[in-house]
């Protein structure tokens, strides 16, 4: 198991190998200490693809850390290269090999065939995955066509390569029966451009159109489809969706498929219990998996609440998230087996709580699915892979103009000041972050 855990490094090492490499990891570094620093170059990497030339990168970068009062000496030195053409070419091209790096820190590839070879890399060393097609909200109906086809061409793709993989018990079966080895996520804004708070039921109705015939496939192929969860405004949208869609006869036995519940939302609790009054009445067949996360929208939820003068729909101390998450994990564990749980988190609290939880429930490992981000998760999967834990990568697929607001977000959760991530690489000790929240 040991070599296992250290292959999944040697697949995806996340540690500075290249001289760019050390470069994103640095400008996270900084940025994690330097509020004006780090909104600079995130406004930086956002418009990276809209950029012509290296010239035009250098010109935007420099304008961008202009506005930073106190710069350390390495931006300082790049802004001094700004002065000379050859200098602002020089400085572009180094600026976008950096983005590029960054990039494929948390993107698996630009196609699903492309991704094919990682993730067989993945399987073949203890970790399934769950592939994501970039390309967050969609405003034209083509754009919402394309996005439906390119999550059939992933189904597809990995349905194609999956019976070529090895056999892994730990990843194919819980007590419950088998798990597919192909797994898609999609997002609902995605599927529809109509999605609105203001009228919920044209979105759904229109995300729904494109949704049922990735479900039928997904059936046919025997692979899971699992629904992510976006901004609040789109949470009963998405919910009453799934629910509607799955009761259809045809797909009331199978394919086997996912819902997310986020832990830092108020009323994530009532949610729960609505997402398992349903399983239990369902009784579906496979069970409905709940992928539990504490929420990745959390700066955009109080922006726009406050913006509004409303009270946000989240918590607004990281603990009461955290502690609502452990909550919400040993709810999820007693809906076994209406709803199989996995819980997705980079927090090792967190996880060695689920982890405890379970097996306090007289439940095997086996029962539990963990989950991570590539690239952020990539030293846990390897440990929890070491420990035989049943582990899925969240792997995102496309280029980079689709993955910008990915790796923005990714950024952000990166260097907040309030993250177990963060605070690890601060170097806060080990009993502080496995202390009760
Ligand atoms: C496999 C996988 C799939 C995911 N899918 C989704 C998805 O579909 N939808 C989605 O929204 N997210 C999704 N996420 C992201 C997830 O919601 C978290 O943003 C991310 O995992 C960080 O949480 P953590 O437990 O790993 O880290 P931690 O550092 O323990 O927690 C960070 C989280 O705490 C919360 N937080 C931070 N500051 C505060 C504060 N001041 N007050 C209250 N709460 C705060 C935020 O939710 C933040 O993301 C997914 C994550 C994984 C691993």
């Amino acid at each position: 198991m040991q070599r296992v855990g250290r292959s999944i490094h040697a697949a995806f090492p996340t540690r500075p190998r290249h001289p760019l490499r050390a470069l994103d990891v640095k400008a996270m570094e900084m940025a994690a200490e330097d509020q004006e620093l780090r909104a600079a170059l995130f406004r930086f990497v956002d418009v990276t693809p809209a950029c012509t030339s290296f010239e035009d990168l250098a010109r935007h970068l420099t304008a961008y850390l202009g506005e930073v009062d106190e710069r350390p000496p390495p931006i300082e030195a790049a802004m001094r290269m700004s002065g000379t053409k050859p200098g602002r070419a020089a400085l572009g091209a180094a600026a976008a090999a950096g983005v590029r790096h960054m990039a494929h820190r948390f993107i698996v590839g630009e196609t699903p065939g492309a991704a094919l070879r990682h993730i067989r890399r993945l399987w073949d060393h203890g970790a399934a995955v769950s592939l994501d097609l970039l390309g967050e909200a969609t405003v034209t109906q083509p754009e919402a066509d394309r996005y439906a086809a390119r999550c059939l061409d992933a189904l597809e793709t990995l349905a194609e390569a999956a019976p070529r993989w090895p056999e892994r018990p730990v990843l194919e079966r819980d007590s419950l029966g088998s798990l597919p080895r192909v797994n898609v996520s999609v997002k609902v804004s995605a599927l529809s451009p109509l999605l609105r708070p203001e009228a919920p039921e044209v979105g759904r109705d229109d995300a729904a159109r494109r949704m049922r015939p990735l479900l039928l496939r997904a059936k046919q192929l025997g692979a899971h489809l699992h629904i992510d969860m976006e901004s609040v405004d789109t949470l009963e949208a998405t919910m009453q969706l799934v629910f509607e869609v799955l009761d259809e006869p045809r797909l009331r036995d199978g394919p086997s498929t996912g819902i997310v519940l986020q832990a830092y939302l108020r009323e994530s609790p009532e949610q729960l219990e609505q997402v398992i009054a349903w399983a239990q009445s369902a009784r579906r067949e496979p069970p409905l998996v709940v992928r539990l996360v504490k929420g990745a929208y959390w700066d955009h939820e109080v922006v726009e609440a406050r913006q509004h003068g409303w009270t946000p729909p989240v918590f607004e101390r990281k603990s009461e998230s955290d502690r609502n998450f452990e909550l919400l994990t040993r709810r999820l564990l007693d809906g076994w087996p209406h709803v199989r749980p996995a819980i997705a988190s980079h927090n090792l609290r967190s996880v060695a709580h689920a982890v405890a939880a379970n097996r306090a429930a007289g439940r095997s490992d086996q029962d539990l699915e963990l989950q991570v981000l590539r690239g952020l998760g990539d030293d846990l999967a390897a440990a929890l892979a070491d420990e035989g834990m049943r582990v899925r990568i969240y792997c995102p697929v496309g280029d980079m103009v689709a993955g910008m607001a990915y790796l923005v977000r990714r950024l952000l959760e990166n260097t907040a000041n309030e993250s177990f991530l963060s605070d690890l690489q601060r170097g806060v000790g080990v009993e502080e972050l496995l202390a009760a929240p």
